[in-house]
Formats: structure tokens, C-alpha cells, sequence
């Protein structure tokens, strides 16, 4: 009998295995202070050994976390067998500034950068005004990355649209300049529009681009704060989503199983699909990821089963 006709759902039809292992990528933020520093650290233990293709740590604001960034990535490589990729944007910083970060991850051993415009500091979703001496945006980061260094370049890309662009089509431009100027790879912006997502990337593959994309999966933990990012930054939350939070407030562990099963879903319906690169927003927390990527079939070796052990 097929596995469709079993009426299994494609969770457990991803639990049948028989799916080659998919590539995972998981994104950190840089710690704020030790405490932080150690639950961070926790979530890359945890999620170690199941060999993502590369771990990547976020820059904040306007550079605000530009050391803290570097001292990140540069323990992940000295530290781990990860192979992590430093976010740098444009904001606030000449062209002389920004090269220097550059130099600075290329001596230190990192050879993968996520390369942003980034949003102007304090205000996420309002008006953008690039330095006139420095990168005007991620594409010219891109050029100028690569004109230092042979770097591994992953760029932003917007299922829904990025906030401040006028259509599909110009993003998709966008991300050809990108190509153009050295870009590997693209890693999505979270969504929740599952239809959605898979129509653009047939409209962006259509458009003859042929980098791996990469889903971003954000498993909702604080849907609070969830719906006003993604308010800022152009990201439609379903009203299904909000159903199945409502009332859910003051109730963290039911919201923590709901945040599982709808990443979950969404993961092994790409899945079937035939989508093999995931990339998922941590917010430093290994437990929800940890849980999806089994499912996916990302895991430590199989551990043999007590009658396995004994024959
Ligand atoms: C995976 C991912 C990770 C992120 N990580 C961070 C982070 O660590 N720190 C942070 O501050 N922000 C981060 N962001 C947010 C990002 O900085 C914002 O979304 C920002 O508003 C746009 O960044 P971008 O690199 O996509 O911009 P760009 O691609 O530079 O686009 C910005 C504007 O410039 C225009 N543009 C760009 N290139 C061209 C071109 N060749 N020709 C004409 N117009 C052009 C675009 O149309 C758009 O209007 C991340 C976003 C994603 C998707």
C-alpha cells in the first residue's frame, strides 16, 4: 500500500524514513551577557552533533553587536566541529568599517558570511537611509565581500515580499544582482503561508535562479511577540495561527507543544515537496529544533534497539 493510503499524516509519513537527509542550518543571536552566554552555549552543545551544514550568528542593529558576533563565530570554530557563518550588515558604518570586519573574519579562519543591508538601528521597519560612504545594500556587501576574499555568501530573500520593495519580480531581480555578485545561497525571511511560499519559489526558480534556497523556520514560542515582529517586517500571521494561540498566554508549555507541531508540519510537508536545506531561526533555544529535525530525519546514528543488540 502507498504511504498516502495508509491516511498517514506527513509527519509520521516522514517517521517512515526512506527520504535521503536533508541539510539543516541553524541561526544563533549573540549573547547579551553570561547568563545568556550560557544558555546559548547550551543550544549549540545540543544541537551539535546533529552536523548542520553551518551555524550562523546574527548582527544586531546598526553593528551593536559586532564584537560580540566575532567573539561568537570565532569560539564556534576554535570550540565545535560547527562550521559558523557571521551575519554583517551595512547599517551605520562606512565601506572602510565593514572591510575591516571582513579582513577580520577571513584572518580569524571564517569563510561564510551572511551578507545584509539590515534595518536602521531602533526602529525595525522604518525608513532606511544608507551612509554615503559606506554599502548602500546587500548587493553591493556581496560584491565588496567578495572582492576581499573568496567567502561562502548567503543573502536575505522575502516570500512575502520585502517591505520595501514594490513586487516579487523586483525582488527576484534583486536576488539575481545578488547572484551575480557572488551569492551561494538564500536563506527566507519565516512564513506561515505555506502555499504561498511554494508559489514564489516556483516564480523565483521559474525566473532561471538556481542557488539552493532555504526555508527559514521559526518555531513560535512567544506568539506575542511574534505578531509584532512580523508586523514590522511585512510577515502575515494566518488567522489559523492565531486561533490556535489564543488564550494561551499565561500557558507557555501548551504554547511550546503547539509551536512544535505546527513547525513540525510545516518542515515534513516541505519535505515532500522536495525541499532538502532547512534553516531554523533558534533564538538560542535547542528543544523545538532539536525535536523538528528528528522528524526530518536529522539525527545522531540510529541507536540499536535491545533485540538488535542481542542477535
Ligand atoms: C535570513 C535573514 C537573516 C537576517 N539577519 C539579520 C541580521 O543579522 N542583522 C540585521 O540587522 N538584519 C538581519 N536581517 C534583516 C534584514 O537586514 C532586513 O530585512 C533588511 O530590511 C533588508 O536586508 P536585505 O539584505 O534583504 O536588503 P537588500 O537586499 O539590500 O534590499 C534592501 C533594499 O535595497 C534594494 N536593493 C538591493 N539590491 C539592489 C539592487 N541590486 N538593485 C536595486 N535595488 C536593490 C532592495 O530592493 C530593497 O529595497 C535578516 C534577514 C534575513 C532574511
Amino acid at each position: 500500500m502507498s504511504p498516502l493510503k495508509t491516511g498517514l499524516g506527513p509527519v509520521a509519513r516522514a517517521g517512515g524514513g526512506g527520504k535521503p537527509r536533508p541539510s539543516v542550518s541553524f541561526e544563533f543571536s549573540p549573547p547579551k551577557g553570561p547568563k545568556s552566554e550560557a544558555s546559548l552555549w547550551e543550544a549549540i552543545r545540543r544541537l551539535e552533533p546533529l552536523n548542520p551544514t553551518f551555524v550562523s550568528v546574527t548582527y544586531g542593529a546598526g553593528g551593536s553587536t559586532r564584537e560580540r558576533t566575532h567573539r561568537t563565530v570565532v569560539r564556534m570554530l576554535n570550540e565545535t566541529t560547527l562550521k559558523p557563518a557571521a551575519h554583517l550588515t551595512c547599517v551605520e558604518a562606512s565601506r572602510a568599517e565593514v572591510d575591516e570586519v571582513i579582513r577580520d573574519y577571513w584572518d580569524a579562519g571564517i569563510r561564510h558570511i551572511v551578507a545584509l543591508r539590515g534595518d536602521p538601528p531602533g526602529s525595525l521597519g522604518g525608513a532606511y537611509s544608507p551612509r554615503a560612504d559606506g554599502y548602500q545594500n546587500a548587493t553591493e556587501l556581496t560584491a565588496g565581500i567578495r572582492a576581499i576574499a573568496p567567502f561562502d555568501v548567503s543573502v536575505g530573500l522575502y516570500p512575502q515580499v520585502h517591505p520595501e520593495s514594490p513586487s516579487v519580480d523586483h525582488d527576484i531581480e534583486v536576488l539575481k544582482a545578488k547572484i551575480d555578485a557572488g551569492a551561494t545561497r538564500a536563506i527566507t525571511n519565516f512564513f506561515f503561508d505555506f502555499d504561498g511560499f511554494l508559489r514564489f519559489v516556483e516564480r523565483v526558480r521559474k525566473a532561471g535562479v538556481t542557488i539552493p534556497i532555504l526555508p527559514g523556520i521559526m518555531p513560535v514560542t512567544s506568539f506575542e511577540g511574534l505578531s509584532n515582529m512580523s508586523r514590522r517586517i511585512g510577515v502575515t500571521i494566518p488567522t489559523w495561527l492565531s486561533n490556535l494561540f489564543d488564550g494561551l498566554d499565561e500557558d507557555p508549555e501548551t504554547r511550546k507543544l503547539i509551536a512544535a507541531s505546527v513547525a513540525t508540519e510545516m518542515c515534513a510537508r516541505l519535505a515532500e515537496e522536495g525541499f532538502s536545506d532547512f534553516h531554523f531561526y533558534t533564538l538560542n533555544r535547542a528543544d523545538l529544533v532539536y525535536a523538528i529535525c528528528r522528524v526530518l530525519g536529522v539525527r545522531e546514528p540510529l541507536t540499536e534497539t535491545p533485540k538488535e543488540a542481542a542477535a
